[in-house]
């Protein structure tokens, strides 16, 4: 399960999201981050397609972001590391994760996030916190199926595969609750 923690340090110096990263992830992570990445690689290859060096690199400043992040943020990312990347390049490797479902849309702001399965098993349920991003993507296939039953009996289908809960993350909260008392914390305004 990847549940974003609070860390003290970000270390991804410049670009938006990173400017009020209170949760970025430690270089532990770094391995877990390849297993992923060689994962993917795998599941494209018995799709028949290919995980691209673009395609991997915006799958992976995703896991590395640890959080929904905005396509114009992946655009700076990906700028810092290749100058001259345009928009529809990133903006095509987003649609290609997209449709090979390693990665989610966030509706409610805007943002993509990487699948908690990459395997594609299952898709769970997406809790969002509408504040800074961060993402957790509950693995209850039963509660799933309930609902999409439901939905169903109601004469409905889903419009995508996302089903999406606008949340307020422990970190969020946590600050809320400390600028509420009036003691002079500065409150990130996420956007
Ligand atoms: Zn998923
Ligand atoms: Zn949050």
């Amino acid at each position: 399960m990847k549940t974003a923690k609070p860390a003290a340090t970000a270390d991804q110096a410049t670009s938006a999201h990173a400017a009020h990263a209170a949760h970025a992830h430690e270089p532990a992570q770094a391995d877990s981050q390849e297993a992923a990445l060689t994962l993917a690689e795998e599941y494209c290859r018995e799709r028949g397609e290919k995980l691209t060096p673009i395609r991997r690199k915006v799958l992976e400043l995703l896991l590395n972001s640890g959080r929904a992040t905005k396509a114009y943020s992946l655009l700076d990312e990906m700028r810092q590391i290749h100058p001259g990347s345009a928009p529809p390049t990133v903006y095509r490797a987003l649609d290609f994760l997209l449709s090979a479902g390693l990665v989610h849309r966030i509706e409610s702001i805007n943002a993509f996030t990487v699948c908690h399965d990459l395997t594609q098993c299952q898709h769970g349920i997406l809790v969002v916190c509408q504040q800074c991003g961060s993402v957790t993507e509950l693995h209850q296939p039963k509660l799933r199926q309930a609902l999409v039953a439901q939905i169903q009996d109601a004469g409905y289908r889903l419009a995508s595969d996302e089903i999406e809960l606008k949340g307020l993350c422990a970190a969020c909260q946590a600050a809320e609750a400390v600028a509420g008392t009036g003691a002079a914390t500065p409150v990130a305004a996420a956007k």
